[in-house]
């Protein structure tokens, strides 16, 4: 069999780390019996320097004829790079929000997993991790805030900014379903998280996901207001399963959730439209500081690979398989930069990602 990749290295490490899930895609392919064919593309920064613009139509026409999309990051440093000198909707970052609504990928799966091998790395003390802990937060991407309308007006002389929130009852049943879904392949708990104490879209956000619930039994539903979430993930991230909210409090405690694990560097998402077909990328982002010189830590694009591997092309053991050399590489002692310890060996981008892909073989 062989599939259709899509592939947008990016800016900063991007392509550093995108070479390496490429490498370990490809044995991985060998060992299971399937192939890819990729289609390198533009996005970004690295767009706007070839075409002006940061994502165009051939990028995204591209991008909806593949199977999926595997991505690096995009962005570069604010201060410093000419790209942050144009408008904001002329911006890397804009390219990305507009391939996200075009490719309709509302449902964005963000894991945070503590590596038994990384508990040093953890900032959480070690009576609060305990044996560790396993949580998605699974966060809904083309509504809310950042796709309201937004405005900045002058009245009598002051400035006044207006940006607006809505949701749509199909908007949450459709999330609603994803993460209930994948709650029944985990331990099946859903933690729905808004501020309904105060908004009205969290009230709406609250009366549809209990409605949803009722088509999933076995799955125990609980509602947390976003303070106290906030406050929960540090004081007890094991009580967490799938954590499922709206845009922006996912934005933010998806962050928060990644800096518990230790590592950003070690953080994959998937986002996913009603089909298949999912855009796979890290947490991270194109960490400029550290571009081009082989440090960049590329298991969250490794693991971004498995992801894909998993929900849109039903590769599940080659996914297994790729997740398995990953903490086998751990347990062996190497470690890129940022997850390094004492005793261990110091290993640049491309080792590690040699040292995965022997473990596959
Ligand atoms: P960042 O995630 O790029 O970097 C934060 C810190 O983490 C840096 O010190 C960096 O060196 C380190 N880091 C990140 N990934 C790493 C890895 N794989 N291995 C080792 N260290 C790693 O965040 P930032 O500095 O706030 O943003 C840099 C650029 O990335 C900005 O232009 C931002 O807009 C963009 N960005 C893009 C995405 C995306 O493509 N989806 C996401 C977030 C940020």
């Amino acid at each position: 069999m062989n599939y259709k990749i899509a592939v947008i290295s990016g800016d900063g490490i991007g392509p550093e780390i995108v070479r390496e899930a490429r490498k370990v895609l490809d044995v991985t392919g060998k060992k299971y019996g399937f192939s890819f064919d990729y289609t390198d593309l533009l996005m970004g920064g690295a767009s706007i320097d070839v075409n002006g613009v940061p994502l165009t139509d051939e990028t995204t026409e591209k991008a909806k004829a593949s199977d999926a999309v595997l991505m690096g990051s995009i962005g570069g440093d604010a201060k410093t790079s000419s790209w942050y000198k144009l408008s904001p909707d002329k911006r890397p970052e804009a390219g990305l929000l507009k391939l996200r609504k075009s490719l309709n990928l509302f449902a964005n799966v963000r894991p945070a997993y503590l590596y038994e091998e990384l508990k040093a790395a953890c900032p959480l003390r070690d009576e609060i991790i305990g044996d560790g802990f396993d949580l998605v937060i699974m966060r809904e991407l083309t509504g809310g805030l950042y796709f309201g309308e937004r405005k900045t007006i002058e009245e009598n002389g002051v400035k006044k900014a207006i940006d607006t929130l809505t949701y749509s009852e199909t908007e949450i049943r459709r999330i609603a379903r994803r993460g209930f879904d994948i709650a029944m392949k985990r331990r099946k708990k859903v933690t729905s998280v808004d501020k309904a104490n105060v908004l009205d879209s969290s009230r709406l956000w609250r009366s549809v996901v209990e409605e949803v619930a009722k088509d999933y039994p076995e799955v125990t539903l609980e509602h947390m207001l976003v303070d106290n979430c906030a406050m929960q993930l540090v004081r007890d991230p094991k009580q967490f399963d799938v954590i499922l909210t709206e845009n922006m409090f996912g934005d933010i405690l998806s962050d928060e959730a990644s800096m518990v694990t230790g590592s950003i560097g070690m953080l994959s998402s998937a986002s996913l439209n009603e089909t298949k077909f999912g855009l796979y990328e890290p947490s991270h982002g194109s960490a400029p500081d550290i571009a081009g010189q082989d440090k960049a830590n590329p298991i969250a694009t490794i693991l971004s690979a498995a992801m894909m591997l998993r929900f849109s092309l039903d590769l599940d053991e080659a996914a297994d398989a790729i997740e398995a050399a990953v903490k086998q590489v751990l347990k062996d002692g190497y470690r890129t930069g940022d997850i390094m310890s004492e005793g261990c060996t110091l290993v640049g981008t491309v080792k590690m990602g040699d040292l995965i892909a022997e473990r596959i073989q």
